[in-house]
């Protein structure tokens, strides 16, 4: 059972009578269970829906539609499924106290994996997922997989009863379903021959396993640092050369580079970011893989569009880690804009200085950091810091922060995307 928490004027849900705290029971006989039954299920053009209403009375509708014409409801959000694992590195492990509850749930759910590109490591399937999976063909998932060995798995994970991931891609693969794959780089566990290993093994299974990244752990202050570490220099460089080495063969055979390090990798590394022509079509940016090359890239394909901001000051906000590799962007930014861009590196003091990622940055930090920036006239925010509820990690709103702010704040992912619309006068 589904329950709807609104339904579009004029839709078909609308011309059912379907309201808030309807119960979406079941599609031609089967059962809803959450938006992926509901998304299959009424993906045909003719289905008998049944439903109950809110006053208890149960209707089964006989509904015809238009291809693709949408029923106009919106339902409960799914019950986030509970991650099985008790990683060292895990993030949550990482947090502060004192958060927001919901902050610290370990979710571990192959349905965000399908929809929202979220990792998973597949480790709480039960047969009746794995059903799921191949029945309504979830392609791509997004997996971690961190190593192929499966004591090195099942070390890293913490779980000494996850199944062997090999056999549980190998079987999804059989039935047509791709995998983006990521390696969360442990120094002195998957690394090195590791490493190596997963990668043949993942690039064995051929066009099945679309990408593989590698990121390095990263650690809060509050994480375990009696039980795992931060890789250095000269192992963030062994990775990067193991990813690079094997550039010429994955170009050569597929038409793409398939192995890709992340931009802290990089950093760590002290290594140039590769061109952009190295990520081919930017397929784990959302992972931090990429992105100061996306960037630019979204920079120059808007370059004409840019006007009025000649001579404008504006701030930008961002964690000590996209610091270092910011001025890459903001150079052609100002070019193409004719504005002038003041970095804005926010350390995070909720979590502490070794915490630099721009989304996990606590509103009040930045509230400190742009009052001492009085001379700018508009200030871009990192779009990832803020929840689907306009909160910060901090819960901290943006309408509060807009307040103690003497100049315009705007939420930006690209850059391109705060600047379409020229300051007010
Ligand atoms: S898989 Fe590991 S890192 Fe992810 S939520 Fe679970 S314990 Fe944490």
């Amino acid at each position: 059972m589904i329950k709807v928490v609104a339904v579009q004027p004029h839709s078909i849900g609308k011309e059912l009578g379907l309201e808030p705290g309807t119960e979406l029971l079941a599609v031609n006989g089967r059962e809803l269970e959450d938006f992926l039954d509901w998304e299959f299920l009424t993906a045909d053009e003719a289905f008998v829906l049944h439903v109950r209403r809110p006053d208890g009375e149960e209707i089964e509708f006989e509904i015809e539609r238009p291809f693709e014409e949408p029923m106009g409801v919106a339902l409960e959000p799914a019950r986030i499924r509970r991650c099985a694992n008790r990683c060292d590195f895990c993030f949550v492990d990482g947090l502060p106290p004192g958060l927001r509850d919901v902050l610290y749930i370990r979710d571990d759910d192959y349905r965000l994996s399908f929809r929202y590109g979220n990792f998973a490591t597949l480790t709480n399937l039960k047969a009746h997922d794995i059903e799921r999976i191949i029945e309504y063909r979830l392609s791509p998932l997004y997996v971690s997989v961190h190593a192929t060995d499966p004591v090195v798995r099942r070390y890293l994970l913490r779980n000494p009863t996850a199944p062997e991931i090999i056999p549980q891609l190998r079987r999804f693969a059989d039935h047509g379903i791709q995998f983006h794959t990521q390696v969360v780089l442990s120094p002195g566990v998957n690394d090195g021959a590791v490493l190596r290993r997963t990668l043949d093994d993942l690039w064995g299974f051929g066009p099945a396993v679309l990408s593989c990244s590698v990121v390095p752990v990263g650690l809060t202050e509050f994480s375990k640092h009696h039980l795992c570490r931060e890789p250095a220099m000269d192992e963030c460089r062994a990775a990067v050369g193991e990813a690079e080495s094997r550039w010429p063969v994955a170009v050569s055979a597929r038409g793409a580079h398939w192995v890709y390090g992340a931009d802290e990798l990089y950093l760590r590394a002290g290594l140039a970011l590769p061109p952009a022509a190295a990520y081919d079509g930017f397929e784990q940016v959302e992972n931090g893989v990429g992105a100061v090359r996306w960037l630019q890239q979204r920079i120059a394909s808007a370059a004409d569009g840019f006007d009025d901001w000649a001579g404008r000051r504006i701030g930008v906000v961002t964690g000590t880690a996209m610091a270092a590799l910011m001025p890459q962007v903001l150079e052609p930014l100002g070019r193409a804009t004719g504005a002038e861009f003041e970095l804005v590196a926010v350390e995070n003091t909720l979590f502490g200085p070794s915490v630099t990622t721009a989304g996990l940055l606590p509103g009040r930090a930045i509230e400190a950091a742009l009052a001492g920036r009085p001379s700018l006239e508009l200030a871009l925010l990192p779009g990832e810091a803020l929840n689907d509820d306009g909160l910060f990690i901090d819960s901290m709103s943006l309408e509060q922060l807009a307040a103690q702010v003497p100049f315009e704040i705007r939420l930006s992912k690209d850059f391109v995307d705060a600047l379409d619309v020229p300051l007010a006068a």
